[in-house]
């Protein structure tokens, strides 16, 4: 969908028996690093487009959803097991890397790194929180902007 001036951005699962697309630019782009996403991903942390969920639509298949706390729903394909997307009462994020092509995201902010893994060292300048937005690791990043 989507016209010239405002193309759809696609994603699809591994298989590609899911895919779909969204219209307009992404909220924000984050790296989580919290242990649900770990479980979710079975990867030491996970990347999200949060995007406009009017704005998104599935094009082909659906993907299955779970639960996986009080208010949050995860979805995965139902037969190659991508992990497809998050939502709870109030965003709808892509895991990043179902994009078609995930290389023009800009990620801005670690996200929930009390829970990051010892081994994983980031080397990066984004600003880190150790919890969803609050509580930013003192020394560690430049001035937060938002
Ligand atoms: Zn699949
Ligand atoms: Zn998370």
């Amino acid at each position: 969908m989507g016209d010239g001036s405002n193309p759809a951005t696609t994603g699809r699962c591994m298989c590609g028996d899911i895919r779909f697309e969204y219209l307009g630019a992404p909220v924000e782009t984050v790296h989580c690093h919290c242990e649900s996403c770990r479980r979710h991903a079975s990867s030491p942390f996970t990347t999200f487009v949060v995007v406009d969920k009017a704005a998104f639509r599935c094009t082909r298949g659906a993907p299955v959803a779970y639960a996986s706390s009080p208010g949050v729903e995860r979805t995965h394909c139902g037969r190659c097991g991508s992990p497809i997307s998050y939502e709870n009462l109030g965003e709808f994020a892509l895991y990043a890397c179902t994009l078609d092509d995930p290389t023009t995201l800009n990620p801005e902010r670690h996200i929930r790194v009390a829970e990051k893994m010892p081994w994983i060292e980031i080397g990066d300048r984004l600003p880190q929180f150790r919890t969803q937005r609050e509580g930013r690791n003192p020394g560690v990043v430049p001035a937060e902007t938002a």
